[in-house]
């Protein structure tokens, strides 16, 4: 288009809106994984399977075992801006739940075909909602929601050109999960490819985990995506979580970290020094349970390292950071991986102590070896 010509304003459909918008949040298979992970977490589900088919890019299924929707809630799920998760700016300050944003199932249902099937404990059947059609019919299901995404991009080619090959979109979905996974060591995860099991980790007991009630799901539960289930998770539990997800490797060569400063509490797993990589690829960090990627945390994590660590050698870690949630803006990025914090001085601090308090005996050791 010539930018001679004059052109006159119009506004744009709301598709084509939608479809724009979903640039920013759905990028490939594992983006629409993660939505969906979001969405059944925030659902209180204590166990979630994940079926992909050709590295999600045909096909992304994820059942969960949550509080389920109401039949006038699934008809709104799919709108943009529609969101149980907050009401007022208020809410967004202290805002406990992974989403809040209401875009994922607009995104992903003007990018695919997206079906979703829902029950709450209050229903005698599911309810089945074709997001391309508006439709909906009953279906059988149990208590929860099963959300289908079929033909990523079909209706925009241009953005399935940049998927990569199946086998790497399967492995950033498993990432994804990963990542999740690690965030909540009550809930189990299990992942189908092409029919076939490839990983499972178990949640917690049945038996001791807190099985949610009608009456947990419609009030207590209601603007508590965490829940208090997983405030009870036992060390025996998160160590089983985290050796299942990063291998028996890393907790043989890892040490404990649980420290706490100026109302920042740092606890997880770090890789000792003779345990570090290449790649900055086994670096995981969660504020207040969300899977982040953030400059202040890396840098002072790196710091931690500094004198142990040569060249570019990277250390390995598992790190849950738990802070005033009015402190933190989740509200930067719509995928919510950046956040940014009010006082980034005190995380830097307090993560920097935490890895080198964790650290400091394996760090004398590895010194020694070095001739000092
Ligand atoms: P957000 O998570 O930011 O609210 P989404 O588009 O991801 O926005 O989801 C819209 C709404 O649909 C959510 O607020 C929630 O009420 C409902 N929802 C989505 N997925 C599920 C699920 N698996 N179980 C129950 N409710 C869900
Ligand atoms: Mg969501």
């Amino acid at each position: 288009i010539p930018t001679s010509v004059y052109r006159p304003i119009h506004a744009l459909p709301d598709t084509l809106i939608s479809q724009i918008a979903a640039g920013e949040v759905v990028e490939r298979p594992a983006s629409v994984v993660r939505e969906l992970l979001d969405n059944a977490l925030d659902a209180g589900a204590t166990q979630l399977q994940l079926r992909l088919m050709a590295g999600g890019i045909r096909h992304i299924v994820i059942e969960d075992d949550g509080r389920g929707m109401p039949e006038d809630d699934l008809a709104l799920s799919i709108h943009r801006h529609a969101t149980s998760k907050i009401r007022s700016l208020d809410d967004l300050e202290s805002v406990m739940t992974m989403g809040f944003r209401g875009e994922a199932l607009a995104a992903i249902g003007s990018v695919s075909e997206l079906r979703i099937t829902s029950r709450t404990p209050h229903s005698e059947t599911a309810m089945m909602l074709d997001a391309s059609s508006g439709e909906m019919e009953p279906a059988a299901r149990a208590v929860g929601t099963t959300v289908e995404v079929k033909e990523l991009f079909f209706s925009t080619p241009a953005r399935r050109k940049f998927l990569k090959s199946e086998a790497t979109e399967f492995a950033h979905c498993v990432e994804a999960v990963r990542r999740h996974a690690l965030a909540r060591p009550d809930v189990g995860f299990a992942i189908w490819h092409g029919g076939k099991l490839q990983h499972q980790w178990r949640g917690a007991d049945l038996a001791s985990a807190k099985q949610p009630t009608a009456v947990d799901a419609d009030e207590a539960g209601f603007f508590e995506g965490l829940g208090d289930a997983f405030k009870e998770v036992d060390q025996a539990q998160w160590d089983r979580r985290i050796a299942d997800v990063m291998g028996a490797e890393f907790m043989e060569f890892s040490v404990p970290v649980d420290h706490q400063e100026a109302g920042v509490h740092v606890y997880g797993r770090a890789g000792m020094p003779t345990h570090s990589r290449n790649r900055a690829d086994q670096q995981y960090c969660f504020v207040n349970g969300r899977y982040v990627r953030e400059k202040t945390i890396t840098h002072a994590a790196r710091s931690a390292y500094e004198d142990v660590l040569h060249g570019h050698r990277q250390p390995v870690y598992v790190l849950y950071i738990e802070i005033d949630p009015q402190l933190v803006d989740v509200n930067v990025h719509p995928t919510k991986i950046e956040v940014r914090f009010r006082d980034g001085r005190i995380v830097h601090a307090a993560v920097r102590h935490a890895l080198e308090k964790a650290i400091a005996p394996s760090r004398a050791a590895s010194g020694a070896l070095d001739g000092g």
